[in-house]
């Protein structure tokens, strides 16, 4: 097993061990890429989307937000093109009847080949030490450059392919790289088929009457036939946006990578209104706004890339993923879109519903361009959490597990404990619990040794332990132990409320923004 799938191996123990995701249904032996968040992962789950909104909404003047229903008037997939062009390009192996998606073969046969240059910089850099320039190097070592240029030319083949629908390109392709089922080995391929991802349900009792919905494979669509209604009701001039959080399906063909692709998950996206013209700036300002939320979760700034997209959607004139390491290397986390006017001239088209807006500064009505921010909560998660899961090794030889997530994020806040179970040290620590449980989500235990109770909190990632001990009792102190530092303080009892306050409070981490 490689470093890598055995850390990743560690983060789908380590979420259900200690309560954070569960696979779904699972006493019947679970259902394909579908999960529940457990006790922990629920909070978790929460405060990403409230570190989000936050962020977005609350922040932003000019945005607000909805919660459209999931299920949607049939036509509005029509409209939005998922019904013609909602495909993944499906590929099987005959031999080990496994099932892929034909894009993602070609892209993991060039993340292998970034690999390679990978390892020629570190080798590089290993033996020129200080005077390494990796920008030069990526740019004038041969082997280097041949490896980017195939890359690249394989890529832009795909993207053109698919653009054009040529299946039969994808296919001959995928043999001349002579890509083989990463399972097997066989290089046995079908020929590449569409496949529509989105999930078919009906309305109503009798089996004659009975109308075909969809359950919605995003939440932009609910946005944008929202969009009058909520800029004439809440007077929202333009540039404005409208933010939404919620559940989504899609019927993926490939779901091998726990949350990271799920058949029901939740997006948090936002559409920003614009006016034509001024589209490519706001989508610039918004790659780097997104960026900035990103990296104000401490989670390292070399984990995150730009990709820009070689293939664009049906309705795009620029996009581009927000990309993060996850366990299994850089995938995408976040989307920014141009989508044009597309989405609300084809809903004015198939409703007959003017779907315009009167600026009062230029005199005239236009449809409105919009740029979109969307992001998958439980690819947030993922990122999360798998960043946070560590190994240290202590000074004494031993090793502790540690889930470091940003402080805002964690579930539990403080953990409080009464350092032995009797001399009314319990009552005391209840009592901190009941002050402090006003402002915090915090956890109680008085169960095991000290000791073995801050391990505990460390895996669950609690960021503080409280404990009360006998001291407590003469002078109103306890001693409070951090999760990353495991250093230990003596404080006031009355002091603990600002102490836990300065390292979750929201402002502190989104001004780093
Ligand atoms: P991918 O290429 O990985 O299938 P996508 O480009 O289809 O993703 P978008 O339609 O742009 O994704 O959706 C926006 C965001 O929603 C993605 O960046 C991702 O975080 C999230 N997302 C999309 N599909 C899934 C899924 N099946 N499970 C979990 N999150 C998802």
């Amino acid at each position: 097993m490689t470093k890598q799938e055995d850390q990743f191996k560690k983060v789908l123990s380590h979420a259900k061990e200690y309560g954070y995701v569960f696979q779904s249904s699972e006493i019947y032996d679970g259902l394909s890429a579908v999960y529940d968040y457990a006790q922990n992962g629920v909070e978790l789950k929460k405060n990403i989307r409230d570190y989000w909104w936050k962020a977005m909404v609350q922040m932003h003047e000019n945005i607000v937000g909805i919660d459209a229903s999931i299920l949607m008037h049939p036509t509005t997939w029509k409209a939005s093109g998922h019904v013609d062009a909602f495909n993944d390009p499906l590929i099987d192996n005959k031999a080990s009847k496994k099932r892929y998606r034909a894009d993602v073969l070609i892209e993991d046969y060039c993340a292998k080949i970034e690999g390679k240059i990978n390892k020629e910089v570190d080798k590089a850099a290993k033996r020129f030490g200080d005077t390494f320039n990796k920008e030069e190097f990526l740019a004038t070592n041969g082997r280097v450059v041949g490896y980017q240029e195939k890359i690249n030319t394989i890529l832009a083949r795909m993207g053109a392919s698919l653009e054009k629908e040529d299946l039969v390109d994808v296919k001959a392709l995928i043999e001349e790289l002579e890509i083989a089922d990463p399972l097997t080995g066989s290089r046995n391929w079908t020929d590449v088929k569409q496949f529509n991802l989105m999930f078919g349900t009906k309305l109503g009792a009798s089996a004659e009457t009975a109308m075909d919905l969809y359950l919605r494979p995003e939440t932009a669509q609910g946005i944008f036939v929202n969009f009058l209604n909520v800029q004439k009701t809440g007077r929202m001039k333009i540039p404005f946006g409208i933010a939404q959080t919620g559940k989504a399906f899609r019927n993926e063909i490939v779901a091998r990578q726990f949350i990271f692709r799920m058949r029901e998950f939740e997006q948090m996206e936002m559409q920003f209104f614009v006016k034509p013209g001024t589209q490519k700036k706001w989508y610039d300002q918004w790659k780097e706004t997104r960026l900035k939320w990103h990296l104000s979760l401490g989670m390292g700034a070399e984990n995150y890339r730009f990709h820009d997209h070689d293939k664009l959607a049906h309705y795009a004139d620029a996009a581009a993923d927000i990309e993060f390491k996850f366990p299994f290397g850089f995938k995408e986390l976040e989307g920014i879109h141009s989508r044009t006017d597309f989405d609300l001239k084809a809903h004015e088209e198939f409703s007959g519903k003017k779907l315009q807006y009167f600026d009062h500064e230029e005199n005239k009505s236009y449809t409105p361009y919009v740029v979109e921010t969307s992001i998958g909560l439980d690819r947030m998660f993922l990122a999360v959490f798998s960043n946070s899961l560590q190994e240290e090794a202590l000074e004494n030889g031993t090793t502790r597990t540690v889930l470091k997530l940003p402080a805002i994020l964690a579930p539990y806040k403080a953990a409080i404990f009464p350092l032995v179970k009797k001399d009314g040290l319990p009552e005391v620590a209840r009592k901190i619990m009941d002050d402090l449980k006003w402002y915090f989500n915090v956890f109680y235990d008085e169960k095991d040794a000290v000791g073995k109770r801050y391990r505990r909190q460390d895996a669950a990632g609690t960021p503080f332990c409280i404990t009360v001990d006998h001291e407590t009792l003469e002078d109103n102190s306890v001693t409070i132990r951090h999760r990353d530092t495991m250093e230990q303080k003596r404080v006031k009892i009355t002091e603990l409320k600002e102490l836990i306050q300065s390292e979750v409070a929201v402002k502190n981490w989104l001004q780093r923004m």
